[in-house]
């Protein structure tokens, strides 16, 4: 696993990036979503809701209905922990992300989608990375923040929603305060994140209204999703 525990940098940032004070929040001003959830007690209510839910996972909608929390293993072959490839500040973000510091991305292991065109396939699709537990987790956020990034990027958590809900109540109360923000597709966990993060930078990969035989094809027939009602 990278961890990446670099200097903190505490420059403010290019004058031209703060548009006069226009374009830049002040961050003594700002308090994340997920901050006022845990003040509220609703973070903590659903990370429990949502760790009790792996019992008989759901989680997207895959529902394959196994035994996550006891580490039964569905498509996303992923059990009661999540697995973290890689956490570092990413520059490769749009510059509204990465800012000067990076990106605080977290890169998380194995995927419910499977697609074949993935561009982290060894990450995805071979679990690159370790297990870690709700506290490691939490450090690695924490971590991210004292390196100076400007946000917490989660890569494609959607197989790993109550995971990231169960480190981040830790986290809050070690001390986080950067704004969160969720890259690459989410299905259903967007109902469970909302209210609690900022930002979304998804990216529609496929589509099954009009091409269903592509998308199976991309997918594999076998694993394609099911239909949900919204
Ligand atoms: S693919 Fe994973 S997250 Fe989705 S329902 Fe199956 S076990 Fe749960």
């Amino acid at each position: 696993m990278r961890i990446f525990n670099g200097k903190v940098n505490d420059r403010s940032g290019p004058d031209e990036l703060n548009g006069g004070g226009r374009f830049v929040m002040s961050r003594k001003d700002f308090v994340p979503a997920y901050v006022r959830a845990f003040k509220d007690g609703v973070l903590q209510e659903r990370a429990e809701q949502a760790i009790e839910s792996l019992r008989s996972c759901c989680v997207c909608p895959r529902d394959c209905e196994i035994d996550r929390f006891n580490n039964k293993i569905g498509v996303c072959k992923s059990g009661r922990l999540a697995r973290v490839a890689s956490a570092f500040p990413h520059f490769g973000e749009e510059d509204c992300l990465r800012g000067w510091n990076g990106s605080g991305t977290i890169f998380f292991g194995w995927c419910n989608l499977r697609c074949v065109f993935c561009q982290n396939f060894e990450t995805s699709q071979f679990g690159e990375g370790a297990e870690v537990t709700a506290a490691e987790l939490a450090q690695i956020m924490l971590d991210l923040q004292k390196t100076g990034c400007h946000n917490i990027n989660f890569v494609t958590p959607e197989h790993v929603v109550p995971q990231v809900l169960e480190a981040l109540v830790i986290a809050v109360e070690g001390g986080l305060r950067l704004h969160s923000c969720i890259t690459h597709r989410l299905t259903t966990a967007w109902k469970v994140f909302s209210g609690w993060t900022e930002l979304w930078t998804s990216t529609c990969r496929i589509s099954n209204s009009g091409t269903p035989s592509i998308a199976e094809n991309i997918l594999s027939p076998a694993i394609t999703p099911k239909p949900r009602a919204q």
